[in-house]
């Protein structure tokens, strides 16, 4: 296939530059001024319109699709602690295998629809563990979109259903060691959920399948008190001492790590990220994103997956925070995640290269002022999105054209997805 005469976009750096790209399989393979059609290649016509590099979301729980619009405890939850127990581990034991699959629909459709072609999700289904992220992974392949996967190791639900999440991301790991569209990182919860034996576990884990932790870190203020008070040592020191704190790990949140345990995980290279929507709703405290370093990336923590979405929830929150202090270029997170999935896919993504992987995005934006490089954060914040998305590719394929996902009837699905969001409030209840 080749993309004839769009204005190419690199996120951060910002760059534009007007070219032509060929694509056989999942791969871009030239970039080239003018690069001529070749027999019986199809051509998509890009005159006047921008290309984006599929954007990536690096943290979410795509169980949480079918808990929109559920109604909330009769009282309000008293702290983060008190609102994990009574609404989303309520919520993630009441899901079943037919759930998750319609959760991971949902939650892939509204994804692509965004321009996210790589989904960084962290699953909880503590009835349902084994074989549940191969359930994700069939219907993220029904819908097109990359995924990587893992199950949330935890000992809040005993010993049995730890040994089986661990089990779960043993297998899923070794099923995609050298898959394209899918890999693993090694799941598990957060610090204060976890005993030392159960890190020394995720920690053989890691190194057997030298895959990366995916784990919530310091997201609410006590968080680091009550692993203080529970195994006698603080997050960041527990992580180093069973081997989980490497350039692999995948951390999400950060809120209140201190100043000494943030320079431990910038200097590791363990990627932080920032999920502005989840923080503000849960009232956790604003994250300082300006000392996250470069290895920082954008997620949606349960949130639809839109990424332009949660740019502008994390620089609008900054500039809150910061007031007339300059603000980080909240577009580095975009690109952060791109890096990421750069790193645990083994090629190129958010760089529309020779080489690199074939997503991206086709944006019919026109700039109602001068658009550069220098001033492209300002046309993210205020101009593009996702309803100019004329098409969408992931891994060399179109999966959604103008906002009809290409290979799903999302009817059907969604209508499923009602029936079974309205009987998993009901076990809720119960
Ligand atoms: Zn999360």
């Amino acid at each position: 296939m080749l993309l004839k005469g769009g204005t190419l976009v690199r996120l951060h750096p910002p760059a534009l530059a007007r070219a032509d790209l060929r694509i056989e399989g999942d791969t871009i393979v030239a970039r080239g001024a003018r690069l001529a059609p070749r027999p019986g290649e199809a051509v998509e016509d890009c005159r006047g319109r921008f290309v984006l590099p599929g954007l990536v979301c690096a943290h979410t729980h795509m169980y949480s699709a079918l808990a929109r619009g559920m109604p909330g405890p009769a009282a309000p939850p008293a702290s983060f602690p008190d609102m994990l127990r009574r609404v989303w581990w309520r919520l993630d034991q009441a899901l079943t295998d037919e759930a998750v699959y319609y959760s991971a629909m949902v939650g892939a459709v509204e994804a692509v629809r965004a321009g996210t072609t790589t989904i960084v999700d962290h699953h909880a289904s503590p009835n349902a563990i084994p074989g549940s992220l191969g359930i994700i992974r069939e219907a993220f392949g029904v819908v097109g979109v990359r995924g990587v996967l893992c199950y949330e190791v935890t000992d809040r639900g005993g010993l049995r259903r730890r040994d089986a999440g661990l089990a779960e991301n043993d297998r899923f790991l070794s099923a995609t060691r050298a898959d394209t569209q899918f890999r693993g990182l090694v799941g598990a919860h957060a610090s204060f959920t976890l005993r030392d034996a159960s890190l020394a576990a995720l920690g053989d884990l890691a190194r057997y399948h030298r895959a990366g932790l995916h784990l919530h870190v310091a997201e609410a203020i006590d968080d680091e008190a009550r692993t203080r008070s529970l195994y006698g040592a603080g997050i960041v020191e527990r992580l180093e001492r069973h081997g989980l704190l490497d350039d692999r790990a995948v951390l999400a949140h950060g809120v209140h790590l201190s100043e000494r345990d943030l320079a431990r995980v910038t200097a590791a290279g363990a990627w932080l990220v920032h999920n502005p929507r989840s923080n503000m709703n849960n009232a956790v405290g604003h994250a300082p994103i300006e000392r996250f370093g470069d290895r920082a990336a954008l997620g949606t923590d349960g949130w639809p997956a839109d990424m332009l979405a949660e740019l502008r929830f994390a620089h609008f929150r900054e500039r809150e925070h910061l007031g007339r202090r300059r603000s980080h270029a909240a577009a580095a997170l975009l690109q952060g995640g791109q890096s990421l999935a750069s790193e645990i896919f083994g090629v190129p993504f958010g760089t529309l290269a020779a080489g690199s992987a074939a997503d991206l995005i086709v944006c019919d934006y026109v700039p109602p002022t001068p658009m550069t490089a220098a001033n492209l954060q300002g046309h993210l914040l205020a101009g593009i999105d996702p309803s100019m998305f004329t098409g969408v590719m992931a891994a060399g394929q179109w999966v959604c054209r103008n906002g009809v996902p290409v290979n799903v009837d999302v009817d059907a699905v969604y209508c499923r997805a009602r029936q079974l969001a309205a009987a998993l409030w009901r076990r809720m209840r119960g």
